[in-house]
């Protein structure tokens, strides 16, 4: 033990990082998927394919008001060219070979290797095959039994606490050293694992090129915390008496909701949403998306506004304005250059954009 934190002292001082699960190993793995690369891939490839570099997606950013487009290597240029209107940037192509959802430097190989690997490894051999293609098209949920629940568990414990270690879901210290504990005991799990209420819900996506149109994400709830990746959603509950209702654009439904928490289960439960519903929460997911959006927007609008005339904007030029901003190809209309640049011009009458006022908001 005093070996152990002699090194990481050393390592530290060499400015290596200590793996982030071991907590005594040099944290030297690159591309680390906090979020499983086979969930996600089909999301965010072009044309919903399955290939690796493919990748060709929009972040969007509730933070700073803006949405990035990215895509990855093998994304022809004739489509980005399609998609944002005109050709990359250095900044683009820069980003270009970064892969989504994935760390540098958080976690050790061993730790990827012989825990993470293997955990995703039972998943896809034993639970993934009875979903997408294989789940029937009118099934309300798909039960997995006997020792397959503790490789889904595991599969979605995996999924949480690495999000929560690399800063994208906020979740209870109590409920990530848990979570923790579990992951490090995977080969040997003990009854424990199924005291942590847990939803799935599975997104039946019947065509591949639909599965661009999923969503993978974090939501900004507590009790539940979710995951949005791709067909699957996870909600944790750090316990039962924390857990409240919440309908999550359509996923959870008020007289099945508690059916679907398991816990202690001999049975595991995962809800499946039809085709046709899947959309739906989509849709509403994109609509309070675009709401948040237009609210953070018309904030700026009025703070440039303040900022060059000293008083609010007229009633009717926010509307005036979205419609210059929708008037864009769609790739860059709300990245955040482009809405900065529309700002400026809309208020100055002048084309050149001077590089400070790009800080300034
Ligand atoms: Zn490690």
């Amino acid at each position: 033990m005093k070996h152990e934190i002699t090194n990481q002292r050393e390592d530290n001082m060499l400015g290596n990082n200590i793996c982030a699960f071991c907590g005594h190993r040099v944290a030297n793995k690159k591309n680390t998927h906090y979020l499983t690369d086979m969930i996600i891939r089909k999301c965010l490839n072009d044309e919903g394919c399955n290939t690796r570099e493919k990748g060709s997606y929009y972040v969007i950013s509730s933070h700073n008001n803006s949405v990035c487009y990215h895509y990855q290597r093998e994304v022809s240029s004739k489509i980005i060219e399609e998609i944002i209107g005109r050709t990359t940037t250095d900044k683009e192509n820069q980003q270009e070979g970064k892969i989504p959802f994935s760390v540098d430097d958080v976690f050790c190989s061993d730790c990827e290797k012989n825990i993470f690997t293997n955990i995703e490894k039972d998943f896809s051999n034993c639970i993934l095959p009875k979903f997408r293609k294989s789940t029937p098209h009118q099934a309300k949920e798909v039960i997995i039994s006997g020792t397959d629940i503790s490789k889904l568990r595991l599969f979605f414990y995996i999924q949480l606490w690495r999000s929560c270690v690399c800063g994208k879901l906020s979740l209870p210290d109590s409920l990530q050293q848990k979570l923790h504990t579990f992951i490090l005991n995977y080969k040997n799990p003990t009854d424990e694992i199924y005291d942590i209420p847990l939803s799935i819900t599975y997104l039946e996506t019947r065509k591949d090129e639909d599965y661009t149109g999923n969503i993978v994400t974090f939501g900004t709830t507590c009790n539940p915390y979710v995951i949005f990746m791709n067909d699957f959603v996870v909600q944790v509950y750090d316990s039962l008496e924390n857990k409240h209702f919440c309908e999550l654009y359509g996923i959870n439904e008020e007289s099945s909701f508690d059916q679907y928490i398991n816990v202690g289960e001999n049975e595991f439960r995962v809800k499946v949403v039809n085709d046709e519903k899947r959309k739906i929460i989509i849709e509403n997911f994109m609509r309070e998306q675009a709401e948040i959006f237009r609210y953070g927007l018309q904030d700026i609008f009025i703070r440039v506004s303040l900022y060059f005339f000293g008083h609010l904007p007229e009633p009717n030029q926010f509307d005036e304005f979205m419609i210059r901003i929708n008037n864009k190809p769609i790739g860059i209309r709300y990245s955040k250059s482009e809405i900065v640049k529309e700002l400026y011009n809309y208020f100055t009458g002048r084309v050149f954009v001077p590089s400070n006022f790009f800080v300034k908001f």
